[in-house]
Formats: structure tokens, C-alpha cells, sequence
């Protein structure tokens, strides 16, 4: 069976994909937290509301552009980061410097080619934000590639960043089939197949070989777990960790929070993903915990 590519039926499967998103970010972000750290360790969940970071921020924007031109158009996309970006929502400070000059103004293209001495970011940013894209193309997953390419730039210009987002898209598309959650090697095989030659390419392959692996801890160690900020040293393992457990959100995020690393990103990686299925949905009860997403999201068509 192939996913529904109607507008109204893409914009549903990435709402559900940003809240899981949102979930994974939020309660991840937890995490950093001294007094609710202990807590979490017993995987005892603290009060809500836990607030989301810049990773919902920015997807709330990915979406926020779908839902308005049907594609990603990248002045729109930039228009909105830069619109929507609050401070205190924990972007890494390049980022931070370069939505501020666009909304002063600046232009996109060449500020964020200009980053990191003209070579370009290659943070987790243009991956952290991206599921929801990969769930409204879950009918057309190698146009969810296509699409999630384009959509790096306007902050994230390096290959490596660009190509995380590409995979982190796929993985999105493809667990969003109606025909239920693919086998964990299908789903990193699939996405091994849509992206290019790169570093996070090695890192997935790598994934792929350690699928079999029950310490997440050791995985994380050979993969990364985000503790560098890349896209390399956080895609893989996060996808490694998706692709395990794609029907069941909580076993995903404990094991995904429990190495460490970025953990709000790592968790809104495999959220993302895991919840463009319907068997991957957050708990009802996570969900309530979570403050709500921007009044600027679109919530239908
Ligand atoms: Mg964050």
C-alpha cells in the first residue's frame, strides 16, 4: 500500500511526526536538568511541563512551510527560522548569530556558506528538525530526500549536515508506511540506499552491522551519541536506535536517553521518526506533559 498524497493526509502524518518530536526533545532536554537527572535514570518521569527546545522550534517551521507551498521553499523556510527563533530555546550560538543578521536583513545564502571558515555547519541541525518532512513524503520517500536536501541550506550548508538531514528524512518516509513498521534492516537498508556517499553514510552502514548489538552503550561509543554536535556523530546511532523499536516510542527513547550524548536531538530524531508510523505515537501521557506547540503551527488544512 502506498501513504496517502493527499494534502490534508501528508499534513496530518507530519503533525504527528512533530509531536513525537516535540516528546522526544522536551522530555530528552529533561535530561539536562540537575534535579530531574536522577529521576530519569530510574526512568521515572519528572512534572511537566517540559518545555521544548530549538529542535521543535525548527520543525514547527518545516512543517509550517509544507503545509503553506506544498514543497520546501527555501527563502520561506529561512523567513521563518529566523522569524521564530527565541534565544532562550537553546540554538548553538553560530545559528543564533545568523537567524539574528537574517532577520535583520541579511541574506541566507551567503551567511551560512560563510559559516565555520566558509566550509559550512555540520551540526545535527538541518537532521534534528527534519522527521516531520520525511513523514509528509512517506508516500514518495526518495522526494522526502529530495526535499530534505534543499532544506538544510539555509543554515546548514555543509555535505555532512546536509546529507544527515537526507537520512534522517528517509528513515521518516519510509517508517511512515501504512503497511506498518518496516524490519529494522529493511528500514536502514532503505535509507542507506537514498543518501549519497559521506561520513554519516559510513555511520549508517556501521549501523546496519551493529543492529544485533544488545548494549546501546558500546553502539553509542563506536557511532557517537551527538556529544561532538555533528551530523555524523548523531544520525547514525540515532537511526540505529529508531530503526530497533520502531513500534514502541518509550523502549526507544530510554534506550536512546540512556547514553548520553545531545540527548534532546537524539531523542527528537527517533521520535520523529518512530512517530510518522502509527504504531511508533508517543504515550498519551507524555504528550499531556509537554507544553504545547507554537499557536503558529498549522493544525489543518
Ligand atoms: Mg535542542
Amino acid at each position: 500500500m502506498t501513504a496517502d498524497s493527499s494534502s490534508s493526509g501528508r499534513l496530518e502524518r507530519a503533525l504527528a511526526s512533530l509531536r513525537g518530536l516535540a516528546v522526544g526533545d522536551a522530555l530528552g532536554s529533561q535530561f539536562f536538568v540537575p534535579a530531574h537527572y536522577p529521576l530519569l535514570k530510574r526512568r521515572e518521569l519528572p512534572e511537566g511541563p517540559w518545555q521544548w527546545t530549538d529542535d521543535t522550534e525548527m520543525a514547527s517551521s518545516v512543517v509550517a512551510v509544507l503545509a503553506a507551498e506544498h514543497r520546501i521553499d527555501q527563502d520561506a523556510l529561512a523567513r521563518s527560522f529566523a522569524e521564530h527563533h527565541d534565544f532562550d530555546r537553546g540554538y548553538g550560538p553560530a545559528v543564533n548569530r545568523l537567524l539574528r543578521l537574517v532577520r535583520e536583513g541579511g541574506d541566507w545564502r551567503e551567511l551560512a556558506a560563510g559559516l565555520f571558515n566558509g566550509q559550512g555547519s555540520w551540526g545535527n541541525g538541518a537532521a534534528m528538525r527534519i522527521a516531520p518532512l520525511g513523514a509528509w513524503y512517506a508516500d514518495d520517500p526518495e522526494q522526502a530526500t529530495h526535499q530534505a536536501e534543499i532544506s538544510a541550506y539555509p543554515t546548514h550548508q555543509h555535505r555532512e549536515a546536509v546529507v544527515g538531514a537526507m537520512a534522517v528524512a528517509a528513515a521518516a518516509a519510509l517508517a511512515g508506511s501504512p503497511d506498518g513498521p518496516p524490519s529494522p534492516e529493511s528500514l536502514l537498508d532503505g535509507v542507506i540506499a537514498l543518501v549519497p556517499k559521506s561520513a554519516v553514510g559510513q555511520g549508517l552502514r556501521r549501523a546496519r552491522d551493529m543492529l544485533d548489538y544488545g548494549d546501546a552503550g558500546t553502539v553509542a561509543a563506536v557511532l557517537g551519541c551527538g556529544r561532538r554536535t555533528t551530523a555524523h556523530d548523531t544520525v547514525p546511532f540515532a537511526l540505529w536506535s529508531a530503526a530497533r523499536r520502531l513500534g514502541d516510542y518509550e523502549a526507544a527513547f530510554w534506550t536512546t536517553a540512556g547514553v548520553g550524548g545531545d540527548v534532546d536531538t537524539t531523542c527528537a530524531i527517533v521520535g520523529g521518526v518512530l512517530a510518522s508510523g502509527k504504531a511508533g505515537a508517543p504515550p498519551a501521557e507524555w504528550v499531556e506533559r509537554v507544553e504545547a506547540l507554537p499557536e503558529w503551527v498549522p493544525t489543518g488544512p
